[in-house]
């Protein structure tokens, strides 16, 4: 790998010093490319003589410039850069910092009592508090920028910890050499260059944030605006700001609606934006919602072990033609659809995504097991069922090990749960496989009705009776205040399954 994929800040600096990399919306701080490069020198500097070779340094804070120095100062120095996800409690953060056992930790001061919590009765790391002063940014400034260390593209750079949606959450190693064709399979599909401004209202302690958004618009020469978090009517505001120029946003699905819905959007202002969603099933509504206001949608697919997997073609023709694919294969990827036979899928037919190519992780953070189980070979099993059809879209159906049999049929949640919350008194669900002695599985259907509405199990049977052949149909629904999910939103179907077998167990909502 030449110097570029391995450490771009440093040729960026060189090419074009003066253009602005990054600002800092909350604080107002704006770097140019050399200013930047000057950081992550005084950051390389700064934890030579902190750490040794392999030490592990997080960050748990919002958005920040620090997260984008560190991200590329650590592999400078040879440590590990651990970015810890600030929605975490205190026993779900301390999960994480057992695991990855970080020598350094710069955070936030609103996060300290989480941060405490999750270090009590451990090794105390060296500890930067970022409040009324920032001792990191203190400790930057004193630190003397070296020329930069050659990089090991093939060194763990980072650890990126997956959301626990299905278990514990696992330490994903990212190396030089995986986040390059991670971040350069956005910057594709994204079409993204110098010139470009990506708004950054994505945590930066997730792999859309880090390594797309953030890596691959440092990547293109583009200007990254950081924000503290999604805010819809800031978010709008921002969108339509002529002095920022965004030409870039990611979202996830959830927050869709809420910024069509914002007082200050302006679909004037955002004509022609390039506008990409993924994580998460995306509505069919909110992609045509998006393509009626003239932005130019994608969405997309990805994991935490390589980044963007799938995406749409940013072409709002095809937006509509293939509603609700998540596109085609990102440029460094190779994909196969492997049928429960263990043999590839034919076009049309739902089988398990197995992804291949320099992008995807080594495995993961101190589990050998859990990497030799995901590996077949050089292919890693995603745990997520898709389909293609015969142009080469594809569909994303569910996770894997959500499907269950009934009656001698596969039966995607995904599927039931879609129709579920299309009545209009249900405002979630999320369906269950559960044991029957009869069929073999049934499905179990968890239902959060909207606010103030009224709705009888048969009535909603009755619904789904109308729209899904009978072995679909959910043989028991369950109305519950809120469904279990994860610190990003993601509905925790291992809760919800052991909520079942042991009926006494409630989850705490
Ligand atoms: P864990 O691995 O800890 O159980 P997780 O898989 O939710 O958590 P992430 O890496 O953050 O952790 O999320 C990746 C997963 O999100 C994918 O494996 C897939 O199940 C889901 N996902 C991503 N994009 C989409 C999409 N466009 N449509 C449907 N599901 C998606
Ligand atoms: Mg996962």
């Amino acid at each position: 790998l030449g110097w570029l994929a391995r450490d771009p800040i440093s040729r960026q600096a060189a090419l074009r010093p003066t253009t602005t990399a990054l600002r800092d919306l909350t604080t107002g701080r704006a770097l140019a490319y050399a200013d930047l490069e000057t950081e992550v020198r005084r950051g390389e500097a700064l934890l030579r003589s902190l750490v040794s070779p392999g030490a592990r340094v997080a960050v748990l804070a919002r958005n920040s410039v620090h997260h984008v120095s560190l991200f590329y100062a650590c592999p400078r120095a040879g440590a590990v850069f651990v970015p810890l996800n600030w929605r975490l409690s205190g026993p779900e953060l301390a999960v994480l910092v057992e695991d990855s056992a970080p020598e350094v930790i710069v955070y936030a001061a609103e996060f300290e009592p989480q941060l405490m919590q999750a270090l009590e009765g451990r090794a105390q790391p060296r500890l930067f508090r970022i409040g009324e002063t920032d001792a990191f940014a203190d400790a930057l400034a004193a630190a003397r920028p070296a020329a930069p260390s050659p990089i090991d593209p093939l060194a763990p750079a980072m650890l990126l910890y997956t959301s626990g949606t299905t278990g514990r959450p696992k330490g994903v190693i990212v190396t030089p050499k995986t986040a390059f064709y991670s971040a350069m399979n956005y910057t594709f599909v994204g079409e993204l260059t110098a010139g470009h401004a990506q708004l950054c209202d994505v945590p930066l302690f997730h792999v859309v944030g880090l390594l797309a958004v953030m890596h691959g618009s440092l990547l293109a020469g583009a200007t990254v605006n950081l924000t503290a978090a999604f805010q819809p009517d800031l978010t709008a505001r921002r969108l339509a700001d002529p002095d920022l120029a965004i030409t870039h946003y990611f979202c996830v699905p959830q927050m869709v609606q809420s910024l069509l819905d914002a007082p200050a959007f302006d679909p004037a202002a955002c004509r022609g934006l390039k506008f990409f969603t993924g994580g998460a099933p995306m509505p069919d509504h909110l992609t045509l919602a998006l393509a009626e206001a003239g932005i130019r949608p994608s969405n997309g697919y990805g994991m935490s072990e390589n980044g963007t997997i799938l995406g749409m073609p940013l072409d709002p023709a095809l937006a509509r033609t293939k509603l609700g694919s998540v596109g085609v294969p990102s440029p460094a990827v190779e994909i196969r659809i492997v049928g429960p036979d263990g043999r590839d899928a034919p076009d049309g037919e739902v089988g398990e995504i197995w992804l291949s190519g320099p992008s995807v992780t080594p495995g993961y953070w101190n589990q050998p097991e859990a990497t030799a189980k995901t590996f077949s070979g050089r292919w890693f099993r995603t745990g997520d069922a898709a389909r293609r059809d015969a142009d080469g879209f594809y569909f994303i159906v569910d996770r894997w090990k959500d499907m269950y049999i009934s009656g001698g049929e596969n039966v995607y949640p995904a599927e039931v749960e879609a129709v579920l919350i299309a009545h209009e008194a249900v405002a979630e669900a999320a369906v269950v496989g559960c044991p029957d002695e009869r069929w073999g599985e049934c499905g179990c259907a968890f239902v959060v009705l909207a606010p103030g509405a009224a709705l009888t199990e048969a009535d909603l049977l009755a619904w789904c009776d109308a729209r899904l052949a009978r072995y679909k149909r959910p043989a028991r629904i369950r109305f519950v205040e809120a469904l279990p999910r994860t610190a990003s939103g993601k509905i925790q179907k291992d809760i919800l399954r052991r909520t079942l077998a042991a009926p006494q167990t409630e989850y705490s909502s």
